[in-house]
């Protein structure tokens, strides 16, 4: 089974406006609210997949019931631990063809109840064979708190995917027990090098190169409509996807992560798993919803996607 793990989730809403008026109110006759947060999308895509999978992390109050009972009307089994303080909203005003959004921080959680949380965790990691880790820490977190999750996965040997950003993923890729997969894009990989930008894919290639990311054995950098640029032990391979058309790319990395896991959890080569990420990334871009992919269309992309070494 897969162990998902969402530290910050939040109920995610979505205004659909025509026009968006500023300093005046703004009537919205349909809200979309939906159980979000990067790990929670990596999750619906994978239960779409039939993959088995538990969803872990933080939840509190009222929007914590939410989010447990969003899953749960989905037929997905999940595992949070509670916390004092309440789960965050985080609200999308789709208008215009744009999008304007109003994250909340979310709580903070106390030291007792990361414990709390590590000590669930060990107990289910138990019965997982992949852990995915996405999203960032709430506030009140350790920024080494991925680590202490790296280091109980190392003890029991399962590999982790983990697709963080900032100082948690900074924390993580100089700790001695690394993820076996890090799905950063390439704002992150310049963010992790203290570069201000990665101009282009030779640049790219050479930062994947660096000794800073030496040791993590695969490294997906997903490149929006370019596909991905992929570190694999010592080779760099380009993906190449075809041209789509686009409704709504919000959430195509968490869709992507979807599809390394499940590769990963069913014992697929490298190629095949970069394509279903791949796919998988196009199929979310496609959609309204984030987090949802219409299988439909799946062979087709699938078809199109090239793998070579650059
Ligand atoms: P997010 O944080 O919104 O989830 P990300 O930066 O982590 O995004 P992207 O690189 O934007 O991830 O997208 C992941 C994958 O989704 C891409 O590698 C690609 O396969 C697919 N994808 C995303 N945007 C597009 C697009 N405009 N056209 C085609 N495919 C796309």
């Amino acid at each position: 089974m897969i162990v998902t793990i969402t530290m910050n989730p939040a109920v995610d809403i979505s205004y659909p406006l025509t026009e968006f008026k500023v300093d005046t109110f703004n009537r919205c006759d349909i809200a979309r609210k939906t159980a979000g947060g990067k790990g929670l999308n990596v999750s619906r895509v994978l239960h779409q997949l039939d993959d088995p999978l538990v969803a872990a992390g933080l939840v509190g109050g009222a929007l914590g019931e939410f989010i447990k009972e969003n899953l749960a009307a989905a037929g997905m089994r999940f595992a949070f631990s509670e916390i004092s303080e309440a789960t965050r909203n985080c609200v999308a005003i789709l208008h215009d063809g744009k999008q304007t959004e109003i994250l909340e921080s979310g709580p903070t959680v106390s030291e007792s109840e990361l414990v709390t949380f590590y000590q669930a965790l060990n107990d289910l990691f138990k019965e997982a064979t992949v852990i995915s880790i996405s999203g960032s820490l709430p506030k009140g977190a350790p920024t080494d708190f991925y680590n202490q999750v790296l280091d109980l996965a190392k003890l029991k040997q399962i590999p982790v995917v983990l697709d963080t950003s900032g100082d948690s993923l900074l924390a993580a890729v100089q700790h001695d027990n690394k993820p076996f997969l890090n799905k950063p894009n390439a704002e992150e990989v310049a963010g992790l090098l203290g570069i201000s930008e990665i101009k282009n894919v030779t640049e790219l290639k050479t930062s994947l190169q660096s000794e800073l990311l030496c040791d993590i054995p695969v490294i997906v950098v997903s490149l929006s409509s370019d596909g991905a640029l992929v570190k694999a032990e010592e080779k760099i391979y380009k993906v190449d996807i075809p041209k789509i058309e686009v409704t709504n790319p919000v959430g195509s990395g968490d869709a992507t992560v979807a599809g390394l896991v499940s590769g990963i959890y069913r014992g697929q080569p490298l190629t095949d798993y970069l394509k279903k990420a791949m796919v998988l990334g196009m199929l979310n871009a496609q959609e309204e919803t984030t987090g949802h992919v219409n299988l439909a269309h799946y062979d087709d992309f699938y078809r199109q996607i090239r793998v070579y070494e650059v």
